[in-house]
C-alpha cells in the first residue's frame, strides 16, 4: 500500500546526517521516521559510532528497531587528535572531529545511492560542498528555533560589520526582532571560540543549501518564518520548511511500567511540575541545592530529573550526595518523585497529570511542550536557550523569567524566588489555557492538510523532482 502524501512517482531516497548529543538525534530520528512512514520515502540514517553519551547509543539502537525500514549508515570518522583543543565541551568536540571527517562523506552518498542528503546544521558548511561535488542536493535540518535559524543566517553579516573591539551587542535580525545581547550564546562573544567558528562558518554556507527544514510550526513562530521566506533575514534564501513540531517515534519496548509513570497515574489532573534541564550540562551543585529549596517551598507535587555531569558515563555521584544530604529527599517524599536516570521525557509531557515544564528551553524540550500544550516556566541556562526562551513566552506557551541567569553567572538564584514564582505559574489559569491554544495549533499544523504536513510533503516533491 503506498504511503506517501500528496506526489506521485519515483520514491526518493533521502540520508540524514545527524550530529552528537540527543538534541539532535532525537529530531533526525523523528524526521526519519516521518519521511519513510508518511511521506513515501526510502531514507538511511548515518550513525556515528562510537556516540559520546550512552544515551545517544542506545537511542540509535531502539530507532532501527523501531523503523525497520530505515537504513542505517555507518559512519566512521577520520582520527582525530583532540588535544588541539584542551578543556573543550565533548560534543562540540565530536561536531568538529565530524566536520573534519567530511570528505569521507562523499563515497558514503555515492554508496547508498543518495537522491538527497539533509545534513545537521553543525555540519552544514563543510556537507554541502561534499554534496554538491556529487550532484546530491543537499539540504539542512537545523535542530532549533526558526528565531535561532535568522539568527544564524545573519551572524556573519553582523560580526563583518562589528569591530572586534567593539565585540558581540544586541543583534537586530533584519525583519525578526532583536536579541539582545544577554540572550546571545555565551560561547559568540568570544571570536576564537570553537563554536563561533563552525556557527559562523555554517551560517555563511546556508545561503547554497537547497533549502532548510526547521523544526518548528509557522503558527508558533510567524515572524521568523516569514522573514526568512521572503529575503528579509539574508537575500536570496533558500526555501524553508517549517515541518515541526517533529512528532516522537513510537517505541514499542519501552517500558510503560516505569516507575515515574505509574506515579504519574496516582497524581491529580495538571498537578504535577516536571522540571528537567535535558541532556546536555549539569547544573551546579549549589544551584541544585536552590532547585531543590525552590521546590519544596512551592508546596507543588513534581518530577525532577537531576543530571550530574555532562556525559552521562561519567555521572556516578549518588542523588543524596547531589543534593547535599540534608534530608531533602525524606522531606517531600510521597509528593515527589527525584529521580536521576534517563526518563521517556514525551510520555511525561504526554500525561495529563503534567501541568507545568520547568525548562532549559532545549528546542527539543520546546517542541515537546507545544505539541503536548504544556505551559513551560523557561530557566534557560546555554547556548541557543536564552533565544528558544524568548519564543516560548511570545508564542503564549509560557513565562520566562529573564532574571533567572546563564548557569555561573550572577550568582544563585534563591530558593525562595524560585518557589514563589513555581506558585504564581501554577495557579495562573491563563497560563494554561495560552499553552493548550499552542498545543492546539501544533496539533492542527502536523495533522493532513496542516502548515507543516505540507512543508514536508513539499520538500519530499523537491526530492522527488530532484531525482
Ligand atoms: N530527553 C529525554 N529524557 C531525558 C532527558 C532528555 O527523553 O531524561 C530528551 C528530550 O525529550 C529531548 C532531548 O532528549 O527530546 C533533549 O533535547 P533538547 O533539545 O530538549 O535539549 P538538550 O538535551 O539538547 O539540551
Ligand atoms: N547551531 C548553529 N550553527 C552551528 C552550531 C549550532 O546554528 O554551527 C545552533 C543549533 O541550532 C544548535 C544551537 O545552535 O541547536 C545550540 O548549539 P549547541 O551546540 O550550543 O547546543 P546543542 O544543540 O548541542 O545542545
Amino acid at each position: 500500500m503506498p504511503t506517501s502524501g500528496d506526489h506521485a512517482g519515483a520514491r526518493p531516497h533521502v540520508v540524514l546526517l545527524p550530529s552528537a548529543g540527543m538534541g539532535h538525534l532525537v529530531p533526525f530520528g523523528r524526521l526519519a521516521v516521518a519521511l519513510s512512514q508518511g511521506h513515501g520515502c526510502d531514507v538511511s540514517v548515518a550513525a556515528v559510532l562510537p556516540t559520546v553519551s550512552s544515551a545517544e547509543s542506545r537511542h540509535l539502537d531502539a530507532l532501527f528497531a523501531a523503523a525497520p525500514a530505515v537504513r542505517r549508515l555507518d559512519f566512521r570518522l577520520a582520527p582525530f587528535d583532540a588535544s588541539e583543543f584542551p578543556g573543550a565541551d565533548p560534543f562540540f568536540l565530536r561536531f568538529e572531529a565530524m566536520r573534519r571527517s567530511a570528505p569521507l562523506l562523499g563515497p558514503l552518498l555515492a554508496g547508498a545511492g543518495a537522491s538527497a542528503l539533509v545534513t545537521d546544521i553543525v555540519l552544514a558548511s563543510v556537507a554541502l560542498p561534499v554534496a554538491r561535488e556529487r550532484g546530491v542536493p543537499c539540504y539542512v535540518l537545523f535542530t532549533s528555533s526558526a528565531a535561532m535559524l535568522s539568527f544564524c543566517a545573519h551572524f556573519p553579516a553582523y560580526t563583518d560589520a562589528t569591530t572586534a573591539a567593539a565585540g558581540v551587542g544586541d543583534v537586530d535580525v533584519p525583519g525578526v526582532y532583536r536579541i539582545p545581547k544577554s540572550s546571545v550564546p555565551q560561547a559568540l562573544h568570544d571570536p576564537k571560540h570553537l563554536f563561533t567558528q563552525q556557527f559562523v562558518a555554517n551560517g555563511r554556507g546556508l545561503v547554497d543549501a537547497d533549502g532548510i527544514l526547521v523544526n518548528t510550526f509557522d503558527a508558533f513562530e510567524p515572524e521568523a518564518a516569514t522573514a526568512l521566506r521572503e529575503g528579509k533575514v539574508v537575500p536570496d534564501f533558500p526555501p524553508v520548511f517549517a515541518v515541526g513540531p517533529l512528532l516522537p517515534v513510537k517505541f514499542p519496548e519501552k517500558d510503560p511500567a516505569a516507575g515515574y509513570m505509574q506515579w504519574l497515574d496516582a497524581q491529580p489532573a495538571g498537578s504535577v511540575v516536571y522540571v528537567s534541564f535535558g541532556s546536555r550540562k549539569a547544573i551546579s551543585p549549589d544551584q541544585l541545592r536552590e532547585l531543590a529549596a525552590g521546590l519544596e517551598a512551592s508546596g507543588q507535587r513534581f518530577l525532577w530529573v537531576v543530571k550530574g555531569a555532562v556525559v552521562d558515563r561519567d555521572d556516578a555521584g549518588e542523588l543524596g550526595e547531589l543534593l547535599g544530604d540534608d534530608g531533602f529527599l525524606e522531606r517531600v517524599r510521597g509528593r515527589a518523585l527525584v529521580t536521576k536516570g534517563w526518563v521517556e521525557q514525551e510520555e511525561i509531557l504526554r500525561h495529563g497529570s503534567v501541568g507545568l515544564f520547568i525548562s532549559h528551553c532545549g528546542w527539543n524540550s520546546v517542541t515537546e511542550a507545544a505539541a503536548f500544550g504544556v505551559p513551560v516556566l523557561a530557566w534557560p541556562r546555554f547556548g541557543d536557550q536564552r533565544v528558544n526562551a524568548a519564543v516560548v513566552a511570545r508564542g503564549g506557551l509560557g513565562a520566562w523569567e529573564e532574571r533567572w541567569s546563564w548557569d555561573g553567572e550572577e550568582g544563585l538564584v534563591s530558593g525562595e524566588e524560585i518557589g514563589e514564582k513555581i506558585k504564581a505559574v501554577m495557579v495562573d489559569e491563563t497560563v494554561a489555557k495560552k499553552a493548550a491554544k499552542v498545543g492546539d495549533a501544533a496539533t492542527a499544523a502536523t495533522a493532513k492538510g496542516g502548515t507543516s504536513y505540507r512543508s514536508l510533503a513539499e520538500f519530499v516533491g523537491h526530492c522527488r523532482d530532484a531525482g
